[in-house]
């Protein structure tokens, strides 16, 4: 693996939004009347970010680390997913999050009085500080699915770089 240059991973994830569920986004639990539908807790912010240090890293993907039919990841903290991940890219090639921008795909609710608490909880996860992680949110101009509020999709993008205590790399 090419670790001369940082390394760019790009995630995408879209879920049902439904009534009876919490909408965790980026780790928040932002107030509405309905929730993001999954086999974890459907924080598509989250698992976008998960599927970002994968691909920087090589590793993969959400579905491949994080399996649908395990049930430990069933209503899991996707919080707790982030952090193995991390661990995870640490360990197998000796990598750690630099940098992360975020798209957000929603139309309600708006999320601009929930982006600061998004950024730091995001941050927060991924040991950086605030400045190297963005949020952005844009509707779908009322369009389709989630136009319509039946989901909610993210994309985001990872900058990877290494260690500086290295890591043990371990090629399968
Ligand atoms: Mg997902």
């Amino acid at each position: 693996m090419n670790r001369e240059f940082p390394r760019v991973g790009l995630g995408w994830d879209l879920h049902r939004m439904v009534a009876g569920r919490p909408l965790m986004l980026a780790g928040v639990e932002v107030p509405y009347n309905k929730g993001l539908l999954g086999h974890s807790d459907g924080d598509v912010v989250l698992h976008a970010v998960i599927d970002a240090m994968l691909g920087a890293a090589g590793l993969d993907d959400i579905g491949q680390v994080f399996p649908d039919a395990d049930d430990r990841w069933k209503d899991a903290d996707s919080r707790a997913m982030v952090t193995i991940t991390r661990e995870l890219v640490a360990r197998t090639v000796a990598l750690r999050p630099v940098q992360v921008d975020v798209v957000v795909i929603i139309e309600q609710p708006k999320l601009a009085p929930h982006k600061a608490a998004m950024r730091q909880s995001l941050a927060n996860l991924l040991g950086l500080d605030v400045g190297d992680v963005n949020i952005k949110a844009k509707t779908h101009e009322r369009i389709g699915e989630i136009g319509r509020g039946e989901a909610v999709a993210a994309q985001a993008v990872v900058v990877l770089a290494a260690c500086p205590t290295g890591g043990l790399e371990q090629r399968v």
